[in-house]
């Protein structure tokens, strides 16, 4: 366990929804997928769809954001990452960003810049980020994608999006939260897991949900009952880890 600090507790671990959409935000209000993990003075963001950068700099001072990880390169995941820049130039601020390298134009373009240092991460190794250690794991979507457990004063697993698969079980091992892509109706035919896959997923492991990515046009959360722990993520709500 990390030492009391200089004033005298330890920092909570906690979790921003900067935006929970995909793949688009819902009409006049709502952003695609960013999420603000901070721990003691260490900020992490996770992904930054569309409309997420405003968030971003409304929730923290962006000079005290030095991490980024991106999961896949979907643009609801990654087009803000480009207006990114223009802030980082502009206030002369380095950031690291850590992703699976990938040869494609997409990824050159999101990853070229004199302000962001370039970590490729792969499955199955620990990488650090200040006070994070973050292990990844591979899942299974249309492109390449990494869910990721981030260590911290607690555990947060990040699934970013992807179908139900065998590597689920190993991400989430010893989580104490799991930001999950399950909010698609039951019966839905596509690359992302459904409000089915949320409750196996709670029910086999007693693990606490926040269920993310929704379509701009359905909310699940008439699906969850009180026996399951899950909740739907809420854009600028503070979840305490
Ligand atoms: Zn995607």
């Amino acid at each position: 366990m990390r030492p009391p600090t200089i004033w005298g507790f330890i920092h909570n671990m906690k979790l921003t929804v900067l935006g929970k959409y995909g793949p688009y935000g819902k009409a006049g209000t709502g952003a695609a997928s960013s999420y603000l993990v901070e721990n003691g003075k260490d900020c992490l963001v996770l992904d930054m769809g569309a409309g997420t950068l405003s968030r971003l700099i409304q929730a923290v001072d962006i000079r005290k954001v030095k991490y980024f990880y991106i999961s896949h390169l979907h643009y609801d995941h990654t087009s803000d990452f480009l207006v990114l820049r223009y802030l980082l130039e502009e206030i002369g601020h380095k950031i690291v960003l850590f992703i699976e390298y990938e040869d494609s134009p997409w990824y050159k373009i999101l990853t070229e810049h004199r302000n962001i240092t370039v970590i490729n991460v792969c499955e199955g190794r620990e990488f650090t980020a200040g006070s994070f250690t973050l292990t990844f794991f591979r899942m299974k979507h249309t492109v390449p994608c990494l869910g990721v457990r981030i260590k911290g004063e607690k555990t947060l697993a990040y699934t970013g999006d992807t179908l139900y698969n065998d590597n689920i079980p190993a991400l989430i091992d010893g989580a104490d939260c799991v930001l999950a892509d399950c909010s698609k109706p039951a019966g839905f035919k596509g690359p992302h897991m459904t409000v089915e896959n949320a409750k196996k997923i709670s029910r086999e492991y007693g693990v606490r949900i926040i269920a993310t990515h929704l379509s701009p046009g359905y909310s699940p959360e008439k699906e969850f009952s009180g026996e399951d722990k899950i909740e739907t993520a809420q854009e600028l709500k503070v979840y305490e880890l």
